[in-house]
């Protein structure tokens, strides 16, 4: 699979390579049903055949996209009820998916931001992040993030980056379910954050690849985004509907910025299309309307939620599957962190050298950083995989 390249190309010809029938890949970065077979929404179906028989033309879109699609990616993200949204102070563009959002946003902010060209990222972060925002023209610096010793968050050496960092600086946040991690701030530790960006009038970059797919409610895992609009933070926000539509192919994503008034949203929707039109002219149309046929169609709208919730709720349930499993086998390790962590991925505290044990011992490949997709786990594999993680743990 290509989501998170150089990384995971890697781990795919490994696991193509290898013979053995009961082969696992906890390197893919999509969701596999527990057939281990990748996953087409039924709402996601019913949208594109609407879309079909629909009989669109095929004309170019706007620079900006297909605007009912924007309109209602954005309403997803900030809140119906928002402040932002009532008193349309929301600039939007269609992107390339997540990474195209992101893309946008750095160039945006390499252009057009006054107070610095430096975008913190948290240690880890998702692989690409550091190569889009470097072509972008910023320059990349890292904010503490992961505490190994608690395979969990570094509040307080978050908090300490973000209090050191030169005022005004751009800080990328992952909204949900963190990747690589899984590890995200609690509310509460959230409402801090904002305290402190404020505080320091920091710009913040949210990137929501994960909206639904975390928590399996879109509006709870939206938290974050929603919390700093209310604290009338301004910021942009890069959204992907790859994962929780599973739209990945078809690369559907928006790209925002949170303005101050109606009257600097029209100025920045003017940037915004002098930024995009030599990139891409406008971007592609067929999966934008299958989505907004999703969003905007009451129906189709709710069964997409109840099915967002049903690929969260199974990711949830093989995190608690893998811990039992791995407990009943006699660990003497704590892998609370397993259930703790949230979204597609668990960082399983594994060292480089015991994920080439386990790949070259058990034929369960991931990436050597110790993440692993909990996507690739299944009611089938979830025993061998404990027995595996336990015996190169022991
Ligand atoms: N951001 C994060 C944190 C991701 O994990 C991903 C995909 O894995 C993306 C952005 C971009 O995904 P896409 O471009 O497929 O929407």
């Amino acid at each position: 699979m290509g989501q998170c390249p150089p990384r995971s190309s890697g781990i795919t010809e490994a696991f193509k390579a290898d013979s053995f029938r009961e082969k696992i890949n906890l390197g893919v970065g999509a969701y596999r049903d527990d057939r281990g077979k990748p996953y087409v929404l039924p709402s996601v179906k019913t949208a594109e055949k609407k879309v079909v028989e629909s009989n669109l033309d095929k004309e170019y879109a706007g620079i900006t996209g297909v605007p009912a699609f924007t309109k209602a990616a954005a309403v997803l993200a900030y809140g119906a009820g928002s402040d932002a949204i009532k008193n349309d102070r929301i600039a939007v563009t269609q992107s390339i998916s997540g990474t195209g959002a992101l893309r946008i946003g750095g160039e945006f902010l390499a252009r057009f931001y006054p107070s610095s060209k430096k975008i913190f990222i948290p240690t880890p972060s998702w692989a690409n992040h550091n190569a889009v925002f470097k072509d972008s023209g910023l320059e990349v610096v890292k904010y503490k993030y992961y505490n190994k010793n608690t395979i969990g968050l570094d509040f307080d050496g978050m908090v300490e980056d973000l209090k050191a960092a030169p005022e005004g600086s751009i800080i990328l946040l992952h909204a949900c379910a963190h990747n690589p991690t899984g590890i995200d701030p609690s509310r509460e530790q959230w409402k801090q954050i904002s305290d402190v960006m404020k505080g320091k009038k920091h710009y913040p970059f949210f990137d929501m690849a994960y909206q639904g797919f975390a928590s399996g409610d879109t509006e709870g895992d939206a938290f974050p985004v929603r919390h700093f609009q209310s604290k009338g933070h301004q910021f942009c926000l890069a959204q992907s509907f790859a994962k929780n539509m599973g739209l990945y192919g078809e690369r559907v994503g928006a790209f925002s910025i949170c303005c101050e008034s109606a009257e600097e949203k029209s100025r920045v929707d003017s940037q915004l299309k002098i930024l995009v039109r030599p990139l891409y002219s406008n971007p592609p149309v067929h999966g934008a309307r299958i989505a907004s046929e999703v969003l905007n169609n009451p129906e189709l709208n709710q069964q997409w939620l109840k099915e967002v919730k049903g690929m969260a709720e199974r990711i949830i349930s093989m995190r608690a599957l893998l811990k039992e499993n791995i407990e009943a086998l006699g660990s003497k390790h704590d892998w609370s962190h397993i259930t703790s962590q949230i979204g597609m991925f668990a960082y399983t505290g594994l060292k480089p050298e015991q994920m080439d044990q386990l790949a070259q011992e058990h034929s369960v490949y991931a990436t050597k950083d110790g993440r692993i997709s909990v996507a690739g786990i299944t009611t089938g594999n979830v025993k061998r995989l404990a027995e595996a993680i336990h015996k190169v743990t022991s």
